[in-house]
């Protein structure tokens, strides 16, 4: 193991004891029924919402940027110093999404730039990836809900239009769900990240790996070393595309 690597995975709180393990072939597994894509029921007539999506799914990068910046879709808005739509390489082939700008997010304009942001930077270095180089990173919301409580579902749903232009945009060739909220955004469905963990699933033909969010993981120490499997996982998945 490399020195740099030893000093990343101390800063991980796992020390140089933790050793790459190859996990069995079964984690690959089938995507189970309950978190599969289905198309959503045909509608009679065309709602505002669908103008919406229709009209930000042909936006390209300048445009959409704006258009967050000024969106006004739900109620976070109000609270927001400003949206923060995602930081990056556009031609990543790693995409990680997060929940929601947190306060220095909301200062800032960058996604995870506080504490949890340090932690998903060196969870990134362990695996030799580096934030904006060949990485982007976005949120499922663009604004702060307040009190960095979860997001509402309503609000998740206003921003969905949003990160599904930037996914069809980057058209990365891995998307990691960091958190449960970003999970069950992308795959329209109850997740529980304890069981979803160790598994490729299916993001319209993308590989879309779920893990514990930063912010959970500097609050609940003993899951890093699950955290550090799901590296682990990710890397080699990414190595078998
Ligand atoms: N937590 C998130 O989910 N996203 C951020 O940008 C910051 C903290």
């Amino acid at each position: 193991m490399s020195r740099q690597r030893d000093s990343v995975l101390r800063e991980l709180g796992l020390g140089p004891v933790w050793r790459l393990r190859s996990r069995p072939a079964e984690v690959a597994a089938a995507v189970p029924p309950s978190l599969t894509f289905t198309a959503p029921a045909a509608v009679a007539a065309p709602t505002v919402a669908d103008d919406r999506a229709v009209s930000i799914a042909a936006m390209g990068w300048d445009e959409l940027k704006a258009t967050v910046a000024g969106c006004q879709a739900c109620p976070l808005c109000k609270a927001r110093k400003q949206a923060v739509l995602g930081v990056g390489d556009k031609e990543a082939d790693w995409l990680f999404v997060g929940e929601g700008p947190g306060a220095e997010e909301d200062e800032r304009g960058e996604p995870f730039v506080g504490q949890a942001g340090k932690l998903l930077d060196a969870m990134l270095a362990a695996i030799d990836l580096k934030r904006g180089d060949n990485v982007y990173i976005a949120n499922a919301v663009k604004c702060r809900p307040p009190q960095n409580r979860t997001p509402e579902a309503e609000e998740t749903a206003a921003c969905w239009p949003f990160l599904e232009r930037q996914i069809a945009l980057l058209k990365p060739k891995l998307i990691v769900a960091l958190g449960r909220p970003a999970a069950q955004t992308l795959l329209q469905g109850e997740v529980k990240i304890s069981s979803a963990r160790g598994r490729l699933f299916d993001f319209h033909g993308i590989p879309l790996i779920v893990t514990y969010h930063p912010a959970y993981l500097l609050r609940t120490l003993h899951d890093k070393a699950k955290a550090w499997e799901d590296l682990c996982f990710m890397r080699r998945s990414m190595r078998g595309l």
